[in-house]
């Protein structure tokens, strides 16, 4: 059975393994994987996206490469894993086999297999529905009632919105805080600064502009973090494929 896996990196430290799938059902201009097409915690992640002609993996094939590994966690992330087919029979089979914690990486348009994981992040691009749009090319709508459904699901929920001066600034960041709140205010949320993808008009933030919209969401939410840049947040990882 063929998945939408076509990369995989490790970490001993922690016996993590990181699942990347291909394809995505969201067109956001700044997508950062236009940037980083490998895991971008390698020494070398070398080619954005565009560059890579991907290799789809079989699920015995995933299951093979994980096996010498002791696996305490699995990330499912990537483009958007929701979008395989296959998600739910590979996350069932690699729970059979590893009994690791899944965490998976989603935007929310696509409600996920959820029983089959443990952790969900969703990414919130905008709450604005033309500004969502704008970015995305899609319609936000699904997405938020994903997000709740999940949480009334029982299911462990993070968030997290990409900081992109006058575009989705602190003024939109607690649009999306106040809708998070709706749910529970407890839910943590991350904001990471929007790194430059080339063709964009957007440049980084600065540390006042990501200080500034942590402010606007912590107005709403407990549990407000940011990353300035995307660096060292994750122990040292080795490609497995
Ligand atoms: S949802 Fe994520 S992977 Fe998909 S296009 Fe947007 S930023 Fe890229």
């Amino acid at each position: 059975m063929q998945t939408h896996v076509y990369h995989i990196t490790y970490s001993p430290e922690v016996e993590t393994a990181y699942l990347f799938f291909w394809g995505c059902n969201m067109h956001c201009r700044g997508c950062i994987r236009l940037l980083h097409g490998w895991d971008s915690h390698l020494p070398d992640p070398g080619q954005p996206k565009t560059e890579i002609q991907p290799r789809l993996l079989a699920m015995d094939e995933v299951l093979n490469v994980l096996a010498p590994h002791p696996i305490r966690r699995i990330f499912f992330l990537g483009d958007d894993p929701s979008v395989d087919p296959v998600l739910e029979p590979l996350a069932q089979a690699l729970k059979d086999r590893f009994r690791a914690e899944h965490v998976l990486l989603t935007n929310g348009l696509l409600l996920p297999p959820y029983r089959l994981f443990d952790e969900i992040q969703v990414s919130i691009k905008a709450v604005t529905p033309e500004l969502h749009r704008d970015f995305t090319g899609v319609d936000v709508a699904p997405a938020l009632d994903h997000f709740r459904h999940l949480y009334e699901a029982g299911i462990r929920l993070r968030s997290e919105s990409i900081v992109i001066p006058g575009y989705i600034d602190a003024v939109e960041i607690e649009r999306v805080a106040k809708f998070i709140a709706s749910v529970d205010p407890d839910i943590p949320y991350r904001l990471d600064a929007y790194i430059p993808v080339p063709g964009t008009p957007w440049r980084r933030p600065t540390r006042d502009e990501m200080t500034e919209a942590m402010a606007a969401a912590r107005r709403h939410l407990r549990h407000v973090h940011m990353l300035h840049a995307r660096t060292s947040q994750r122990h040292q990882v080795v490609r497995l494929v």
